[in-house]
């Protein structure tokens, strides 16, 4: 079967297989033609096969720090930027490509990033997107709609109406994580008396004034290096990111996290939010968010999702229970340009209750005026394109269903992937897919006998060399330029939390096909062999 989904017919599949960007035969990765001034420029045309060539050695093209005094003509530069340049580009897209969380692309959207370039709207206020303002809120509105699913008049109330936003756009899911923790933070120490509120006179005085000793953000050992940025940039200090156990399956530890709270409480620490990850970067687990909703309710304390990476399944009807508390959450990051199939620089936050943005409202006479319908007034961005419109483009030519779709059949397919895995006696399965991403590693089959059976010390060991071997099989595969798998080290319990190196997958390309995962196993048990920790091991 060609789309992994029996409810869809093989038509039904390849109308929506069409509308993404294809490979061009065997040995093109795909081949998109468009021109500068005229001069046709061909971007991608890396073979399939051809290894990447050493950073070193690219870097050298680009020593000097010289600005080109005199224009060159634009035949002459476009022919250096496809034989130079763009021959030598990461073939992101590509169906063989599966280790990031971006995928290939529907093929309208170079076109209107063409389109939106010449454009050149900038989102920070409306006199300069005027109408595409009116559209982003209308996205905003689908998207909250999708997590919190409120009725008509809710949507009528607050969809349009300037003071307040469902949900803002900014660069990505970083960005977002920091602004649902800057309305946070702010939230929490609002005026009193004779205090001017956090957004005015800082954290130190906030602290006095409320009488906590500190702050402090709770979520999964697998939480996204991002809140790290965001407790440093909101002056709380790396310190207040409480990281939280996780169970076999990658989900937070509620035993830990209630031991957690407890230990702040001794220390007159306030738990500003607890985080549930609804799709963690590493693993793909996600929370168990009712749980996490009932506790941040005891707490009385912010509960936000991070479901930048997985939020997108929540178009799809048969796996939208996975999220069942969501709608429960104060804040939800997503990112279109993870699983919805938009370019980069589009991550989304979004407020439970619009008023929320009262405490990150900012005003400046010159731009964003007090009472306009100005976007600026509640991003920590400032100008900014109109990347809604990409989104706005997806839900139309690709519809929900047609999205839907393209998430059962992912998750499908990592369900399939995963199989494959457990029926070669030379990989182990580290984690199982809950959404379309799973980790697995290789092992010799002599080793995962003694891995078994071995002493501790043995054990221990041999779990040194099998990450040795696992990361030179990652580098040497993605140095050979055919298949890109990335990797990451987890704490698997089935192994006594021992650092394991895996390599992940993450399967949203829908070119991508189950043969092409075998013949990528298939050559990372190659590349194995060839590995200078093969013998380390066998031996
Ligand atoms: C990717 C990701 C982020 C960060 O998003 P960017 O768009 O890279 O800034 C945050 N959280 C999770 C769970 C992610 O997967």
């Amino acid at each position: 079967m060609l789309h992994f989904l029996d409810s869809l017919d093989e038509q039904e599949w390849q109308t929506l297989l069409d509308q993404f960007i294809p490979r061009v035969g065997e040995e093109e990765l795909l081949e998109l033609k468009t021109d500068i001034a005229g001069d046709p420029v061909t971007y991608c045309l890396r073979k399939l096969n051809k290894p990447m060539r050493e950073l070193t050695e690219l870097e050298s093209k680009f020593s000097s720090v010289i600005i080109p005094d005199s224009p060159v003509d634009t035949g002459t530069y476009a022919q250096y930027l496809s034989q130079d340049i763009l021959n030598h580009v990461v073939p992101v897209s590509s169906p063989t490509f599966v280790g990031h969380m971006t995928s290939a692309l529907p093929k309208h959207l170079p076109e209107l990033g063409k389109i939106l370039t010449a454009l050149n709207q900038n989102l920070v206020k409306l006199e300069t997107s005027h109408i595409l303002t009116a559209l982003e809120r209308q996205v905003l509105g689908m998207m909250h709609k999708l997590v919190y699913n409120r009725d008509e008049s809710f949507y009528k109330q607050w969809l349009h109406n300037g003071e307040h936003a469902l949900a803002t756009f900014c660069s990505g899911g970083t960005l977002a994580n920091l602004t649902a923790m800057w309305a946070c933070r702010n939230q929490l120490m609002p005026a009193d008396g004779n205090f001017a509120g956090l957004a005015r006179e800082g954290l130190a005085r906030g602290l006095l004034h409320y009488g906590y000793s500190g702050l402090a953000i709770l979520v999964s050992e697998l939480g996204h290096y991002s809140l790290k940025k965001t407790v440093d940039v909101l002056g709380l200090g790396q310190d207040a990111l409480i990281k939280v156990d996780t169970d076999r399956d990658g989900r937070i530890c509620i035993d830990d996290l209630r031991t957690q709270l407890q230990k702040l409480r001794q220390c007159n620490i306030k738990p500003m939010a607890i985080i549930g990850i609804a799709g963690s970067t590493e693993t793909g687990s996600i929370d168990p968010l009712n749980i996490l909703a009932d506790i941040a309710e005891r707490e009385q304390c912010h509960f936000h999702v991070d479901a930048a990476w997985g939020g997108a399944s929540l178009l799809s009807e048969r796996y939208r229970h996975l999220f069942a508390g969501i709608e429960r959450a104060d804040t939800v990051t997503i990112d279109a340009h993870k699983q919805m199939y938009v370019p980069m620089g589009s991550g989304m936050v979004l407020f439970r209750q619009p008023t929320l943005t009262n405490a990150i409202a900012q005003h400046a006479n010159y731009i964003v005026r007090k009472g306009s319908k100005d976007l600026g007034r509640h991003t920590l961005e400032g100008s900014r394109s109109a990347m809604s419109l990409m989104l706005h483009s997806n839900f139309h030519l690709l519809g929900r269903q047609g999205l839907a779709c393209l998430i059962d059949a992912s998750i499908e397919k990592a369900r399939q992937f995963a199989d494959l895995i457990r029926q070669q006696e030379d990989f182990e399965l580290i984690s199982e897919p809950q959404l379309c991403l799973l980790t697995y590693r290789y092992v010799p089959p002599t080793v995962l006998q003694v891995l078994r059976e071995g002493t501790a010390p043995v054990k221990q060991q041999l779990h040194e060399s099998l990450n040795a071997l696992n990361q030179s099989i990652q580098t040497m595969q993605w140095s050979a330029g055919k298949f890109f798998v990335s990797r990451t080290c987890i704490k698997p319990v089935q192994w006594d939390r021992q650092p394991t190196t895996v390599l992940r997958v993450v399967l949203a390309n829908p070119l991508t096909t189950l043969e092409i995962l075998e013949n990528m196993l298939e050559e990372q048990r190659q590349l194995a062999r060839q590995s200078p920790f093969w013998q380390d091991l066998v031996s």
